[in-house]
């Protein structure tokens, strides 16, 4: 064989197998192959100046690349099992939390020791919350902030550049099971290994997809949240980003009974594109240093969609709204929720003489055009229910982005050691469909690493 073990993406969980196996197991032989750039090399071209939309690059920079979706995002580890996916179900509670803790120190330790853990741990806030139908999930989470998170990157990248053989823009097309291992088809040619762990990510689930059926490994898929992202004052939120940081609230609407919650909360943050497989939706994050703080806090407003059989394209229904406010809006919307409330488009000067700046140059629009009623219906009952926690959320020129749509891959099936049918080939990180979030995908690669270290013995 020519490695022990190939790791596939250069993700959280990726990185996180390779640092626990170099840590335990510094002898084996290790590849990782990535299909987008080194972390010094990835660079997204939109400008805002001569670049403003996406060009569709051979490799999203924003995407892939060592770091993966994770490396400019707003770096929260949430060390939790209430939300960032069902690790739990796989490993245990009491380990998930174990693993998601022991992410965090190696954090702590490769710079970001100067980085506050916020915790719900007794926070008034709950009560405050419950007595207004919303309910706060309980997390620790440590913002490292998308600067220190690079910071953190770079340091994890020194310490496995000699250990591992890292090979990037080297996209892996095909496994194929072989006695005692198996063969990896890539960019490059093939290698071949006796253990592989698979952790593409989300922009790798249509490969993921093509795997399971190649290989007939079981996987189902009925789950898409759609919604918008909200810009607003940050003063307006201080009170529970101050202690909190990043508050995951959900409110079930009185019409529909659908679940809303809060998403990715980004005090002081900047609301950015995202582009997913060509389409552009919207996200947000913010930085450590206070001068690259804005006036704004940005988070995400999404509902729940679970479909039923027959249907199960939950992902292209999620797609197809995507797109149609890419149609109308040449790629994001943005509409202050006076216009939405008074069934108007907004404009330009309507927005510029608005108490909130955008930071984000979006097309004006209109999202009643684009989100269905049920799901912008939950939405504006979301921002009441807020506004009285968060008195001024449904002010006039609070900005709405949309859409914002956070797509989950498909569920594959594996078993307690994250390891599907075949021996050695794990699926870990948010391709398994596992996991959904930075804390979780890294805490599922030291698993697995560290059941592949006892295995050896
Ligand atoms: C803008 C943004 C902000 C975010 N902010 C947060 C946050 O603050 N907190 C949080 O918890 N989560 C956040 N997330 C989500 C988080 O980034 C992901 O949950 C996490 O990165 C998942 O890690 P992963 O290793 O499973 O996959 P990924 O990070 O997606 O990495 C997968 C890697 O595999 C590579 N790959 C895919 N297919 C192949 C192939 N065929 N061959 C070779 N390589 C391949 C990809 O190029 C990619 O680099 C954010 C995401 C985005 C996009």
């Amino acid at each position: 064989m020519d490695y022990d073990v190939i790791i596939i993406g250069a993700g959280p969980g990726g990185i996180y197998s390779a640092y626990e196996l170099y840590k335990k197991c510094p002898k084996l032989k290790v590849a990782v192959f990535e299909a987008g750039q080194e972390l010094a090399k990835r660079h997204c071209p939109i400008d805002g100046d001569k670049i403003k939309n996406c060009i569709g690059c051979k490799s999203c920079s924003i995407m892939s690349g060592f770091g993966g979706a994770g490396a400019f995002s707003d770096g929260k580890y949430n060390i939790t099992n209430d939300f960032g996916g069902t690790l739990y179900e796989h490993i245990g509670r009491a380990k998930a939390i174990e693993l998601m803790k022991y992410v965090d120190s190696i954090n702590v330790e490769n710079g970001g020791e100067g980085c506050k853990l916020y915790s719900t741990a007794g926070t008034s806030l709950k009560k405050t919350c419950m007595q207004n139908k919303l309910k706060l999930l309980e997390a620790s989470v440590r913002h490292l902030g998308t600067d220190i998170n690079y910071v953190v990157l770079e340091k994890l990248y020194d310490t496995l550049r000699d250990a591992v053989d890292f090979h990037f823009m080297t996209d892996v097309t095909k496994i194929e099971v072989i006695d005692g291992g198996y063969k990896i088809t890539h960019a490059g040619g093939s290698s071949t290994c006796s253990q592989c762990i698979i952790s593409v990510g989300r922009s790798g689930s249509k490969w993921m997809e093509s795997v399971c059926n190649d290989l007939g490994i079981p996987s189902k898929s009925n789950r898409v949240d759609i919604g918008v992202r909200v810009e607003l004052p940050a003063v307006i939120f201080s009170h529970l980003t101050d202690e909190l940081y990043e508050s995951k609230i959900v409110y079930r609407t009185e019409k529909f009974e659908d679940s809303v919650r809060t998403f990715c909360m980004n005090p002081h943050g900047i609301v950015v594109n995202e582009n997913t497989n060509g389409i552009i939706t919207v996200n947000g994050h913010s930085y450590e240093a206070k001068d690259k703080q804005t006036e704004n806090t940005n988070f995400a407003l999404l509902v729940a969609k679970h479909f039923s059989e027959p249907f199960k394209a939950s992902n292209g229904y999620g797609e197809s709204i995507a797109r149609l406010s890419n149609m109308l809006g040449g790629g994001v919307i943005v509409q202050r929720f006076g216009d939405l409330v008074r069934g108007r488009r907004s404009n330009e000067k309507r927005i510029a003489e608005g108490m909130v700046q955008p930071t984000l140059n979006a097309t004006p629009g209109d999202l009643s055009l684009v989100l269905p009623k049920r799901i912008l219906d939950g939405i504006m009952e979301m921002i009441h229910a807020l506004d009285k926690i968060a008195p001024g959320t449904a002010n006039d020129d609070t900005l709405l982005y949309g859409v914002e749509v956070k797509f989950y891959n498909m569920e594959v099936t594996v078993d307690e050691n994250l390891e599907t049918a075949y021996p050695g080939l794990y699926i870990i990180g948010d391709g398994s469909g596992v996991t959904h979030s930075l804390s979780h995908a890294s805490a599922s690669g030291v698993y697995v690493a560290r059941r592949i270290a006892e295995k050896r013995g």
